[in-house]
């Protein structure tokens, strides 16, 4: 099955600033839809779509997902990635995070079912908190704390996959979910405090690399591009396939082979250094896709050095311009 569809469709990305929802903007323009990229900018950039505000389907909308959409514009299609994805950000402020999830997807939700639109949210790995099982299929309910400092999130996506569900089954709402597995690629925020982003600047700055625990916990890394090629193919794929989808990488990695991969294909000696590992850190993730294989014929095409060498040259372009800038 091939995403690039034969309409034309309006469509509303909200969170289209951020990291996965500028890439899905880009990818939807190049196709030739129109695109309203809907955004509050917490931790989105105008840097993330300077490239597209000159385009004539892209129109830019500054608002925030928890009060309600009241705009005249009639999309085909919705896709929800507006929320903070980086522990360091979705922890900033934990309220405004539950609110962004539950009255984000309830707002959005209504948005969807006034003009008609599909809608798909973007949910998370983090529904299965710490799991005990591995991989984790989607019919496996998790293992969450429901007071720690991660609950704001995980919690928040659980509840917005249950009120996703409930507008399917009662309100007549096309709905898709799609749980998505960590992602990395270029356009990540520098600053964001996540794994490939931290690793690669910490590499190329020469500075230590701020491994947490003694790196044993594990993670299954998946290219953006792949990701956003997932997430258009679970949005047009039949009505009757609902309920959520795994999107992520099924090869697993500990947290100490991702320091040591990017140090080398960084070229730099940047030391290891072993930090506190923050409560509730997940110590084993990886996605079991057979859904998403056999629904939507999909799977990550991308082998982690590829990316990171991609992810890499993108970091180290925009150090070079800032250092430009800089010179200035
Ligand atoms: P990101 O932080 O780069 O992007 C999120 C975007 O949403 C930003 O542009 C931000 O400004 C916007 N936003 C946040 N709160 C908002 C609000 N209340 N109203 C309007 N806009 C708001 O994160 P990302 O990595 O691009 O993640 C996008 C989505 O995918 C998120 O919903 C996240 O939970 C989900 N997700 C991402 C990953 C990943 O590895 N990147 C993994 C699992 C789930
Ligand atoms: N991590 C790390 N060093 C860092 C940043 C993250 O060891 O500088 C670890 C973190 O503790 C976690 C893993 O890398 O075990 C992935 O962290 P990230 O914040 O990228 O994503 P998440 O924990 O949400 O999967």
């Amino acid at each position: 099955m091939n995403s690039v569809q034969a309409s034309r469709e309006r469509v509303l990305v909200a969170g289209g600033a951020g990291f996965l929802g500028s890439h899905l903007c880009r990818r939807l323009l190049d196709e030739g839809h129109h695109v309203i990229c809907l955004d509050s900018f917490l931790t989105g950039t105008r840097r993330n779509i300077s490239s597209m505000t000159d385009h004539p389907n892209f129109l830019v909308l500054r608002h925030d997902v928890i009060s309600p959409l009241t705009f005249d514009i009639r999309p085909t299609q919705i896709y929800n990635l507006a929320c903070p994805a980086s522990p360091q950000h979705y922890q900033a402020d934990p309220v405004h995070t539950l609110r962004t999830c539950v009255n984000g997807a309830f707002n959005l939700l209504e948005f969807a079912r006034k003009t008609g639109a599909r809608i798909l949210q973007a949910s998370t790995s983090e529904v299965y908190g710490d799991p005990h099982v591995h991989p984790q299929p989607e019919g496996y309910r998790g293992n969450v704390n429901i007071v720690g400092i991660r609950s704001c999130y995980d919690e928040g996506k659980r509840c917005a996959e249950t009120l996703f569900s409930d507008y399917g089954r009662c309100k007549r709402v096309q709905v898709k979910i799609a749980r998505i597995f960590n992602t990395y690629g270029p356009c990540m925020a520098k600053g964001d405090g996540r794994v490939v982003s931290n690793f690669i600047v910490q590499a190329l700055n020469g500075s230590s690399m701020t491994v947490y625990g003694d790196g044993s916990q594990t993670r299954a890394l998946c290219y953006v591009d792949d990701m956003i090629e997932g997430l258009m193919r679970l949005m047009n794929s039949v009505d009757t396939f609902q309920g959520p989808v795994n999107l992520g990488s099924p090869r697993e990695s500990t947290v100490l082979d991702i320091a040591c991969r990017i140090r080398r294909l960084v070229g730099t000696d940047s030391p290891i250094e072993f930090e506190p590992l923050p409560s509730d850190d997940p110590v084993q993730r990886c996605p079991d896709i057979l859904l998403a294989r056999r629904h939507l014929g999909w799977e990550p095409k991308i082998d982690l050095d590829t990316g990171l060498r991609k992810t890499i040259a993108h970091f180290s372009e925009s150090f070079k311009l800032a250092e430009s800038d800089r010179e200035f």
